[in-house]
């Protein structure tokens, strides 16, 4: 089974809810932390990573000594990261999304492919957990191909947990994309329905079954509360703000670890979610 944490925000707890989610099951888990810009998984399990992989996506390097200048792969490409000028041809690195698109279309083979650093894919393990983690180079903007690479070292015959970046764009979509479930965190407040809102129409247009987890649920007003049962949407778990909570995360302690009490609540949402997964 493949349970994605996600948020329309930062901020909202998304990373505590997977990784003592996690802890939860003890065994047979793998843990992708999908959130690559800011990968914060490791902090409270502390993997020993025993395998470190340089992650890149191929980018068009032109041979200007065969180019006839045609234009037909700056024509192709949806990006407008490659431009034709009368005697040169600019690659706009950043802009590739590596489709291919320009040496498949070059009539004279004058684009080669060549590998650019993304960032790199970390794999270890922590007790029965096994932790596999991107982590974007610093300036990168393009995080879906290293996302993917995450994604590719999934066990199926696992459970896998998967922090998925904040938001709702293209790094969460890549992330959540053939999950079972998807588990939002929220927060009770008006930029947490707000942001709420706008993942929920991302995982309902994306067609996977979901429900939500209220953080700190006694901060704000009701507002939360009433819009899911309107739209009827399940709660999974709400935890009440607890200054406890907040002092084991500034010291990287996971949640269960600090507050034993807490851990059959993280037993309960999982079955809960295996329940909904299954009906
Ligand atoms: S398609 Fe090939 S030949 Fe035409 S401009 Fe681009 S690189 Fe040059
Ligand atoms: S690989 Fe695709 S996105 Fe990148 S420059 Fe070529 S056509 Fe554009």
């Amino acid at each position: 089974m493949i349970i994605s944490v996600a948020s329309g925000k930062g901020g909202t707890g998304k990373t505590t809810i997977a990784v003592n989610l996690a802890l939860s099951l003890e065994k047979n888990v793998q843990y992708l932390d999908c959130d690559v810009e800011e990968p914060n998984g490791h902090i409270f399990l502390k993997p020993k990573f025993e395998k470190t992989s340089i992650v890149g996506t191929p980018i068009p390097e032109v041979d200007e000594s065969i180019c006839t200048f045609c234009g037909k792969c700056a024509e192709i490409c949806e990006y407008h990261a490659i431009i034709v000028l009368k005697g040169s041809v600019l690659v706009f690195k950043e802009l590739c999304h590596s489709c291919a698109g320009c040496w498949l279309v070059c009539p004279v083979n004058a684009i080669r492919p060549q590998e650019r650093e993304l960032g790199v894919l970390e794999q270890g393990n922590v007790g029965e957990i096994e932790f596999i983690q991107g982590q974007l180079r610093i300036g990168e903007a393009m995080s879906p191909p290293l996302i993917r690479a995450v994604k590719k070292a999934m066990d199926p015959r696992k459970t896998v947990i998967i922090d998925a970046p904040p938001g709702t764009s293209c790094p969460v979509i890549t992330a959540v994309k053939n999950s079972d479930f998807v588990i939002l965190v929220t927060e009770p407040t008006p930029f947490g329905l707000h942001d709420l809102t706008l993942a929920v129409a991302m995982i309902r247009t994306m067609g996977i079954k979901f429900g939500v987890v209220i953080n700190r649920s006694d901060i704000g007003h009701d507002a939360v509360q009433k819009y899911c049962e309107r739209e009827q949407i399940p709660i999974l778990m709400e935890i009440k703000n607890d200054r406890r909570i907040a002092e084991a995360y500034s010291r990287g302690v996971p949640m269960i670890k600090a507050l034993p009490e807490y851990k059959t609540q993280f037993q309960q949402l999982y079955q809960e979610v295996e329940r909904r997964v299954r009906s």
